[in-house]
């Protein structure tokens, strides 16, 4: 059987705005296993069968330990079971140690990213770590063969030239289409921030960006990724902003179809 690793990342002391998407995978794993949802994802996957989903908790971190050491060090832990890895932040600074995990087991890696910004800057607020910079860090660092961006809609100077930089390959949320062919060629990584999404949608974000995708539009572009998805992460849902409960449903819903599409292509990471 395929498997699918959950790993919660409970860290936004890198947030440049509002905190609290620390506090986001306690409700999104609430939602995930209510009575009120099936487990069924949209492509016929059941994530309820006894051992498709393995919760390794969440990482720990204490104060004599770099936060970065500590979930590169866990992630590559939970890899090493050999399954998909979903990572449920936090906020987005929590990709760059995730990746630099992931990108051990993945010489040939292709990051999706689906955001409403671009998070590309090189410094934010005198902090290099900013949930405003990982994909500068990601890319600088080589963990990630392509970038590709989907749902940007707050480019600014700054950002194009850093685009160019790193050759991203950017669909603002102007141009994306259902049938945008990516021509995806390497295992995928698919990093989900929950503010790609308009905020009538998803409220519970710290930077909610009007003008954005649908939650159907973001399932479609899971669904239209044709290569193995090796790893996730969720994340920028931020609780202390959400209503209702709405958000945390979008995002449960979002992981239920991305472990879906992990488990049809099937395809295990490379063994510890
Ligand atoms: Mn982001
Ligand atoms: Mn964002």
């Amino acid at each position: 059987m395929t498997s699918v690793s959950l790993l919660g990342v409970p860290h936004d002391d890198y947030s440049s705005h509002l905190k609290g998407a620390a506090g986001a995978p306690g409700p999104i794993r609430e939602v995930l296993w209510s009575d009120a949802h099936g487990l069924v994802s949209e492509t016929r996957v059941d994530l309820g069968e006894p051992g498709r989903l393995i919760d390794h908790g969440d990482v720990a971190f204490d104060a004599a330990t770099d936060p970065w050491d500590a979930i590169e060090a866990r992630v590559g832990e939970v890899l090493g079971a050999g399954h998909p890895l979903i990572s449920l932040g936090g906020d987005h600074a929590v990709s760059h140690p995730i990746l630099r995990a992931t990108r051990k087991r993945h010489p040939r890696l292709t990051i999706v990213h689906i955001d409403a910004h671009s998070d590309l800057y090189d410094v934010y607020q005198d902090n290099r770590r900013s949930h405003a910079c990982p994909f500068a860090r990601i890319m600088e660092e080589g963990l990630a063969d392509r970038l590709i961006q989907i749902g940007i809609r707050c480019v600014n100077p700054h950002h194009d030239a850093q685009i160019a930089r790193f050759g991203v390959e950017v669909v603002t949320a102007d141009l994306w289409r259902r049938s945008l062919p990516l021509k995806l060629d390497t295992p995928v990584y698919v990093s989900l921030d929950i503010d790609a999404l308009d905020p009538a949608f998803a409220p519970g974000v710290s930077h909610p960006e009007p003008g954005g995708l649908s939650t159907r539009q973001v399932i479609d572009i899971i669904q239209a990724i044709d290569q193995p998805i090796v790893g996730a992460d969720i994340v920028e849902y931020n609780p202390s902003r959400d209503v209702n409960g709405l958000t945390a449903g979008v995002a449960a819903k979002l992981l239920k179809e991305i472990a879906g599409m992990m488990v049809r292509t099937g395809v295990r990471t490379s063994p510890s």
